[in-house]
């Protein structure tokens, strides 16, 4: 959400589609405040408007891509709830969309 590739997510996902891996899954994220020892964080390229303003700016393949990961997570950690930083820290307006409902059916 911050534009560029920060080492502390696990995944990041440029505007075309591609997949970039940060940490590995073993490994604990630093992406999320009190959330970071249980949870796998995914950022995607973008999450600005052209002034600046937080909006989300997710091309198609990046909604593609986006689902695909979340897919093959969901196999590895079936108990996993999926929601955005936004939900978790309220000072946070990323993913600028409603991860939960985007995603309640995985
Ligand atoms: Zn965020």
């Amino acid at each position: 959400h911050r534009g560029f590739k920060d080492i502390g997510y696990h995944f990041y996902i440029t505007r075309d589609g591609g997949i970039h891996r940060g940490r590995s899954l073993e490994r604990i994220g630093a992406h999320c405040k009190n959330h970071n020892r249980h949870s796998v964080g995914i950022c995607y390229e973008g999450g600005l408007s052209a002034g600046g303003i937080p909006a989300d700016t997710r091309t198609l393949e990046q909604k593609a891509t986006l689902l695909a990961l979340l897919r093959e997570l969901r196999a590895v950690l079936p108990e996993a709830i999926i929601v955005g930083h936004r939900d978790l820290n309220p000072l946070k307006g990323c993913p600028c969309f409603d991860a939960v409902k985007e995603y309640e059916g995985l």
